[in-house]
């Protein structure tokens, strides 16, 4: 069982959560200049780190709030969680660990 630890509630069960993908994905300033290639890359393309990795996740059955979390994607361990905004914890566009 995992436990993460909810900004607002403190830590509970894994099963209260879902998980809402990639953080601190921007949407684009201007989105009608981008090309259909632009486009897809925004709506799909998302990093796979092995390691820390910068992730939205609902509090589903608790406040319903989301939050942000920098998760170890080897060891599942959460090393930090912080709300939106609350961006300094975060690695931003740079999310760290493996390369190809
Ligand atoms: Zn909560």
């Amino acid at each position: 069982m995992l436990l993460i630890t909810c900004p607002n509630c403190g830590p509970r069960d894994e099963t209260e959560f879902h998980y809402g993908g990639q953080a601190h994905v921007a949407y684009p300033e201007n989105p009608a200049e981008l090309t259909d290639t632009e486009w897809s890359r925004y709506l799909f393309y998302r990093e796979n780190p092995k390691g820390t990795f910068a992730e939205r996740w609902v509090h589903t059955a608790g406040c319903r709030k989301w939050f942000n979390a920098l998760r170890d994607t080897v060891t599942y361990e959460f090393k930090s969680v912080y709300t939106g905004a609350a961006p300094a914890a975060a690695p931003a566009s740079t999310p760290t660990g493996g390369q190809k």
